[in-house]
């Protein structure tokens, strides 16, 4: 497409040099041995190619494996550009990346530059392969993982995306592309003038902005993220008509814990997102107390790794569709989704865990993305780099948002509504705050009113005092508390006082009689109130709100899930 060819030479956003030259080219780009070679071809054909063949192009949505006996293979980003090399594979090498596990279509074409000799496998004889041989699996993923990592980084990809920096909706796409772990490349309106100059030649008016430009064909004008999800292909290979063993409804931690669990145990498990994967966890900066981490991991590597490990074991996984509802008074149940379709499933898992209760602010929602924010990452971080901002709240969230700030802004005031940290936050978090200086603790002190035109410009708070004071601050973190996403039950399962579902023994006899509990037998440890239907993490009453608790339930819901469907 022209736009994208102009807007990319007029930036010189080009790759420069093929990732097989790049310095940790041998982790995206090993080679096999002769033993495993001969393992992987047992699995496929073995064929001989000519130059000139396309062995896959971009866009191909039944993706094959390759692995390469002789010759040269030249991976190519498709552009109206022209072709631009990505990398040349030589013998020994193989083809592939993230997308094939994630049966999503290619982002590359596949060229023989030299004829030579393959060995073949398609998608599911590749799946079959990695699930079976451990030592092959390991070298394969590993591949598959770094070069996905070195195309996020680079902005390698079919995906262009072109936005300002004051847009909220700018930050919601580069959000869901990000936790999505999808590449682009981004440019700025407001950094390059001359990207302005293009969209006027092509007529796009800036109320059109952002736009994404997908695999250099088709543009999508300020598009929900349930129109990426299609456009690009991310759902694209999954059969909604079959009955499933189990419905795994959310992709936070807890939900990516039971498809591993789920998958890896032979069940046949569908896990359905309303955004993307990772949930909660996907928006922290830094988890630094969950076990085998002691650095810490980013919630979005926790979130793609889990990701890659439930697709890796057969899970399906679908993203940008929301549950709408539970259709529980039959079996098998009914799982309704907001494009009106249905989903059949034995059995369903709750984890649609929780959500930053919104404080009564008029206009909030005005400056949402554009001054407000719900999450704390390296993207919020650069919107705010040099800046006074404010995070609100007084827990784990709050002090993990403010600390990680602490390391690009000029200043914070951490506002708390009570007398203290030290009631709700973990004790590293307060002893580390204290020791930052450019963090204020601000007690007491909650924020009254938002103000400012297209962005925020300026914040009110009131201090113990009960003084209201102006401050000109354009960032605020708001990390208020969270409140359980169960709206979408319609009553299907007894819930707490909260809202927050209710299972095993906090069940009382009063709620199974209301339910009709059928069973001679109690509802097991994660059973709601209807039997075969579960919950776990953060949506579950009495769950302690944290990764590993989520992660914990959502694998040891599989063997209540088993005994279940056995009934
Ligand atoms: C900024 C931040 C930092 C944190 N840091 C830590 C930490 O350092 N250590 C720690 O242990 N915990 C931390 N937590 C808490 C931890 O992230 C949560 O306890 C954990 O994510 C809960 O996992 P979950 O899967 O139960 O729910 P969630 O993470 O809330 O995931 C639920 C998922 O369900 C999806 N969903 C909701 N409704 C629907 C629907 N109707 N249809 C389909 N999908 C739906 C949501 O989009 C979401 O992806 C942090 C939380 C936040 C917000």
């Amino acid at each position: 497409m022209d736009i994208e060819r102009a807007a990319l030479r007029s930036t010189g956003a080009i790759p420069s040099t093929p990732l097989t030259s790049a310095a940790d080219a041998a982790l995206m780009f090993p080679t096999l041995t002769s033993a495993q070679i001969t393992r992987i071809a047992s699995h496929g054909i073995t064929r001989s190619v000519t130059q000139g063949d396309v062995l896959i192009e971009g866009g191909q949505t039944d993706v094959p494996f390759f692995v390469l006996k002789a010759g040269e293979i030249e991976v190519i980003r498709p552009s109206g550009l022209g072709d631009m090399l990505i990398a040349v594979l030589r013998p020994s090498q193989f083809t592939g990346d993230v997308s094939m596990i994630l049966r999503r279509p290619a982002q590359m074409r596949l060229s023989v530059s030299s004829s030579g000799e393959v060995v073949q496998l398609s998608r599911d004889q590749m799946h079959a392969l990695i699930q079976t041989d451990a030592e092959i699996s390991e070298v394969l993923m590993g591949a598959l993982i770094h070069r996905r990592i070195a195309m996020v980084a680079e902005g390698i990809g079919d995906a262009l995306l072109i936005g300002s920096g004051r847009s909220a909706a700018t930050l919601r796409i580069k959000e869901f592309l990000t936790r999505n772990g999808h590449p682009f490349k981004y440019l700025d309106l407001d950094r390059d003038p001359d990207v302005q100059d293009l969209l006027d030649r092509f007529h796009v008016d800036r109320v059109e902005v952002p736009v994404l430009i997908c695999r250099g064909a088709v543009m999508l004008k300020r598009p929900t993220n349930q129109e990426i999800a299609d456009r690009l292909g991310f759902n694209a290979r999954i059969d909604k008509n079959h009955l499933r063993d189990v419905v795994i409804v959310g992709g936070g931690p807890a939900g990516l814990a039971a498809a591993v669990y789920a998958s890896s145990e032979g069940l046949d498990a569908l896990v359905i997102e309303s955004s993307s994967p990772g949930g909660q966890a996907g928006s922290s900066s830094n988890i630094e107390n969950y076990l085998g981490f002691p650095t810490g991991i980013s919630g979005r590597d926790l979130a793609g790794r889990a990701f890659a490990q439930a697709q890796k074991f057969g899970a399906d996984i679908m993203i940008a569709r929301g549950v709408t509802n539970l259709v529980c008074e039959r079996q098998p149940f009914g799982v309704s989704l907001d494009d009106g379709t249905s989903i059949q499933a034995r059995a369903v898992i709750i984890a649609t865990g929780a959500r930053y209760r919104k404080p009564s602010l008029a206009n909030l929602e005005l400056f949402e993305g554009a001054g407000v924010y719900y999450s704390a990452t390296f993207m919020e971080a650069q919107l705010c780099t040099g800046d006074e901002v404010i995070v609100v709240g007084g827990a784990n969230s709050a002090g993990q948002a403010a600390v990680f700030l602490s390391r690009t802004v000029r200043r914070i005031h951490l506002l708390v509504r009570s007398d203290n940290l030290s009631g709700s936050m973990s004790r590293y978090l307060v002893r580390r705050i204290e020791e930052t200086p450019s963090i204020q603790i601000r007690t007491r002190t909650e924020i009254v009113a938002l103000q400012g035109n297209g962005h925020l410009e300026r914040v009110e708070w009131r201090d113990g005092t009960g003084e209201v004071t102006s401050h000109e601050i354009r960032h605020v973190f708001l990390m208020t508390g969270a409140e359980a996403n169960t709206g979408w039950l319609n009553g299907c399962v007894a819930l707490d006082e909260k809202g927050f579902i209710k299972t095993g023994p906090d069940l009382t006899q009063q709620d199974l009689t209301a339910s009709q509990w059928p069973l001679e037998r109690p509802p097991s440890l994660l059973e709601t109130s209807r039997p075969g239907v579960f919950a776990v993490g953060d949506v579950r009453c009495g769950n302690v709100k944290r990764v590993a608790s989520a992660v914990g339930e959502g694998s040891i819901a599989i063997s209540f899930v088993h005994r279940a469907l056995a009934e």
